[in-house]
Parts: structure tokens; C-alpha cells; sequence
């Protein structure tokens, strides 16, 4: 596998990033970027040391490969999948959704039904194979971009307020084709290898030109990058800011300004019905989605560890109404997903020689996954009465011979110091409270899509047969 310094060398290579109206020169040296990129490196280097959970062997040639790349064919397979998806997790705390493990599962979803793809001919089929080989064969790390943005959501791609301002074929050229429009967001792809750009909200009939699947290297020439506001940038210091500071993954807007992509990146080209079918048919929404749970998972034990070490903290465990909200608003909520996610797992849908992760625990977690955010966030923040307004300003205060006195005896707890104690609430303060918290309970809320649209696809993966047939034999019985 690639280690984290060959990961950094390959972000140098003159990819169009502009933040604050500037041309970013090198993300790997921008305070916005150099933080998160270093905790991918690291974990690519600590993925390299651990072959036992990251890779696994391949049959026909003997050789390891990253299991993030692995075609499941088993509950047994989906267990690998499900470790690795943790591994890639547990260095951010579950708060970097978009990992190189996310879209390397749509990625490796496809390949194992290329069947859909071949339905525009051969080649397309072996388009999504050989690239998913290059990508396995080079540990490539990808971002996508598959939802356009928020103009007129009530008119098709082609019936926006002019032409490509989503994302479609502008020309046809006999090596390839050109894009051009832009796509809402792609979360990590400052930090990635390469883009994969589609859509995931239906296209309708009429937007052929927009009818795209396909990958681009992240230097492509009139690729563009604009990512949000950076919150790593903006962080005063790691102790006052330490997840703003470290695990901001950054959200992009992407603009393809006539990109060239060659034929043998096209997957689909101007076939409406294998764009709307992609996600589903084949079964990369449930893999890339199964990354999506266990990486919350994470995030939930991480909620779970971070409300124990408040109550402890002012000594307030042994209360009976206490111990009652954490066993109950949050001890009860991240089992329960847990329970989920290995579900998911154990019972796969098998078709095809293929094993999803079972979609009805996969959209039920989705469904769920947004109403814990919230009520876990809450949750916390009832814990901690006014603590985290009755903080320093900042770890100034420590240092400044005028205030250390002050600050060190009275911001202190009967258990901690008070360099301890605020060290703590800050933490807390930042998985709940500022800027970074807000973008991740947008995330969790989001980064799929809106809530109606979950509950949708959990109304048609649920077994309503199986359901009604019960209401029947009781029916029956009288
Ligand atoms: C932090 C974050 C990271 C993201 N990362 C990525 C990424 O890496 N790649 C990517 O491609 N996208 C990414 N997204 C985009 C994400 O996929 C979309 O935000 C999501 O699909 C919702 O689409 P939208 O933003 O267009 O909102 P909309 O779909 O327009 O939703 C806005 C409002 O409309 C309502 N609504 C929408 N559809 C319906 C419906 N059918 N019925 C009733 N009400 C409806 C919703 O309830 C909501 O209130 C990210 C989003 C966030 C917030």
C-alpha cells in the first residue's frame, strides 16, 4: 500500500484550488489543508503497517491489495469491508466522513456490476473495471461530486437559467468529450486524487447532455476548486480549537471549465435511465452508505466517551437522574446503532454473486443517523449546564503572568486541574458548539440527502409484505 509521503508528493501536481479569491499554490503547506492532509497521511502510513485489517489477498495473483477495494461476496466479506471502514475512521473520531474508503466503495460497487454499464456497450463496462484496477493497483484516494446546485430546484438540469450551469457533455470530441457547469459539492477533494462526477438526484427526460459518469484526475485542466470557509485557518490554537484545527475535511464547490476527459474515464455518457439506476442498481449507495454508518458509530462512542468525561469531571456520576439521561439519551441511541450497523453486516442481500449491506438496516440507520446527531449534540449540552461559557478566552490566560494565578485555581474541578478541566471542555465545546460542530451536524443531517428522500428509500426497502402477512393470519384466526 501507499504511504503517507507518497500520498502528500501526489497533491503537488498544480491542482486549481482558490480560496479567498487566491490561487492556493500547494495545499499540502496552506494552513487550511495541512492538517487534515498530515491525519490522511497518517493513517495511509499506519494502513501500510496493519495489512492484517487494511488489505487482502488476491486470489488470482497473490498479491495484497487495499480491502476498501474488495468486491464483498459474503456477511464475511462486508466484515472486512466493516473493519476497514473503522480503521479509516477511529484517526478523525468518526468526524471525516469522506475518507479515501467512501468512494473507493461506489467505485468498487460498480466494477462488481459492470453488467449495468455494459448496457451502453463493452467498453464502458470495462471503463468502470479498469479504472476500479488502477485505483485498487494505486490505493487512489477519490472525492465525487454528485449533486448539483441549488438554483432552480423545480426544473430539470436542461431547464436551469441557461445551459450547463449543472454539469453535462458542452462537446464530443473523438478522443473524449468536454465538460463543463458545476457541481454543489465534494467534500475532501482539495485533499484527493481524482474526481468522480455524476448525479445522484434524478435526471429527467431531456438531459441527455447532463447524463455523465465519470472520473477526472484532480489536476485536470479547467477543473476548478473552491472550497467553504477553512475552520483549521481560523483556529487560534490547538487547545482552544482541537478538532476546528485538525479534522476539517473541507467542503468544495467544484467548476469544470470544458475539462477534457478522455473516453476510457466515461462510464456513462448520455443515458439518462444508467445514470438514475446507477446508485441503486448496482450496490454502491448501500456500500458507500455501510462506510457512512460504521464511521458514524465511531462518532457516536466518541459522543458517548465525551459525555462520561463531563459528568466525571464535576463529579456528578454517582447522580441517579444523571446516570438515568446517559443511559437513556445516550447510552440507549449509540447501542442501538451499533446493533445497526452489525445487522447491515450479518444479514447481507446476496444477488448476482454480489453482497450489499442489508438496505433495510442501511436506510434505517441513514434515517435515524440525523435525529441522533441532534439528539446526542443536545444531549451533551444538557450535561454541561453554562461550562463552556464560563471558560478562558484562551490558553493565553495560562501563560499571561497577570491571569495564570486566577485561571489555574479557579476554572479547575475537584478532579482536574484546570488546565485539564478546560482542556476537556474545549473538546467538548468543539464537537458541540462552534463553526466545525455546526458543519458536522449539517453533515450528518446531509451529506446524503434530505431527510424526505431517506425515508423514502427506507418506505421501499422495508418488508411490508412480511409485515401485512401477520396482520392477515391474525385476521384469519377469527
Ligand atoms: C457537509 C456536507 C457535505 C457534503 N458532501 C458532499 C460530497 O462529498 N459530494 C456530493 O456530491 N455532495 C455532498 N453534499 C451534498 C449533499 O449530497 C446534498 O446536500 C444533499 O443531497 C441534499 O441536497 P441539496 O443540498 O441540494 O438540498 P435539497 O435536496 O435541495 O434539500 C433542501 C430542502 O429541500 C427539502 N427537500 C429536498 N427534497 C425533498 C423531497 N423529495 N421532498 C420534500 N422535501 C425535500 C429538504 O427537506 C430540505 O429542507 C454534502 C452536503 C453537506 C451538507
Amino acid at each position: 500500500m501507499r504511504g503517507g509521503a507518497t500520498y502528500v508528493a501526489s497533491l503537488r501536481d498544480g491542482r486549481t484550488v482558490f480560496l479567498d479569491g487566491e490561487r492556493v499554490d500547494d495545499v499540502t503547506k496552506h494552513p487550511a489543508f495541512v492538517e487534515p492532509i498530515r491525519k490522511i497521511a497518517e493513517t495511509y502510513d499506519q494502513a501500510a503497517a496493519a495489512p492484517d485489517v487494511t488489505t487482502v489477498v488476491d486470489p488470482a495473483t497473490g498479491r495484497h491489495f487495499g480491502a476498501m477495494w474488495l468486491i464483498p461476496r459474503s456477511a464475511d466479506d462486508i466484515e472486512i469491508r466493516r473493519r476497514v471502514h473503522r480503521f479509516w475512521a477511529e484517526p478523525s473520531y468518526g468526524l471525516m466522513g469522506r475518507t479515501p474508503d467512501h468512494v473507493a466503495s461506489v467505485i468498487t460497487a460498480f466494477a462488481s456490476w459492470r453488467q449495468l454499464f455494459d448496457r451502453a456497450g463493452r467498453q464502458f463496462g470495462d471503463n468502470i473495471v479498469r479504472f476500479w484496477e488502477k485505483a485498487r493497483a494505486e490505493d487512489l484516494y477519490l472525492s465525487y461530486a454528485i449533486v448539483p446546485p441549488q438554483i432552480d430546484r423545480s426544473q430539470p438540469a436542461h431547464r436551469q437559467p441557461e445551459p450547463f450551469l449543472y454539469p453535462g457533455a458542452v462537446r464530443e470530441r473523438d478522443d473524449g468529450i468536454v465538460v463543463r457547469g458545476c457541481q454543489a459539492i465534494a467534500t475532501s477533494a482539495a485533499m484527493a486524487d481524482w474526481l468522480f462526477l455524476s448525479y445522484i438526484t434524478p435526471l429527467a427526460p431531456g438531459d441527455d447532455d447532463y447524463a455523465l459518469s465519470l472520473v477526472m484526475p484532480m489536476n485536470a485542466d479547467g477543473l476548478k476548486l473552491y472550497p467553504r470557509r477553512p475552520f483549521a485557518a481560523q483556529a487560534t490554537s490547538v487547545y482552544d480549537y482541537p478538532l476546528s484545527s485538525r479534522f476539517d475535511e473541507l467542503d468544495v464547490t467544484v467548476v469544470f471549465e470544458d475539462v477534457f476527459v478522455p473516453w476510457e474515464q466515461v462510464f456513462i455518457y448520455r443515458r439518462v435511465d444508467l445514470v438514475n439506476a446507477q446508485f441503486h442498481e448496482t450496490p454502491s449507495h448501500t456500500m458507500a452508505n455501510f462506510q457512512s454508518l460504521v464511521r458514524f458509530g465511531v462518532k457516536l462512542e466518541f459522543l458517548a466517551g465525551l459525555a462520561m468525561k463531563l459528568v466525571e469531571l464535576h463529579s456528578n456520576e454517582g447522580n441517579a437522574a444523571t446516570q438515568a439521561h446517559l443511559g437513556g439519551e445516550i447510552a440507549a441511541l449509540c447501542a442501538a446503532f451499533e446493533g445497526l450497523v452489525h445487522a447491515a453486516q450479518r444479514f447481507p442481500l446476496v444477488s448476482e454473486g454480489v453482497a450489499r449491506p442489508h438496505p433495510q438496516y442501511i436506510y434505517a440507520g441513514m434515517s435515524l443517523q440525523r435525529r441522533l446527531i441532534v439528539d446526542l449534540m443536545r444531549a451533551v449540552r444538557e450535561l454541561a449546564g453554562g461550562a463552556f461559557q464560563a471558560l478562558p478566552s484562551s490558553s493565553a490566560s495560562f501563560d499571561s503572568p497577570e491571569t495564570c494565578a486566577d485561571t489555574e485555581r479557579y476554572y479547575r474541578s475537584g478532579v482536574a486541574s484546570a488546565r485539564d478541566r478546560v482542556k476537556l471542555l474545549k473538546l467538548i465545546w468543539d464537537m458541540v458548539g462552534t463553526e466545525f460542530a455546526g458543519r458536522q451536524l449539517q453533515y450528518e443531517m446531509f451529506y446524503s440527502a434530505a431527510q424526505p428522500v431517506v425515508n423514502a428509500r427506507m418506505f421501499r426497502a422495508y418488508d411490508w409484505a412480511k409485515a401485512k402477512a401477520m396482520v392477515d393470519r391474525c385476521l384469519g384466526e377469527y
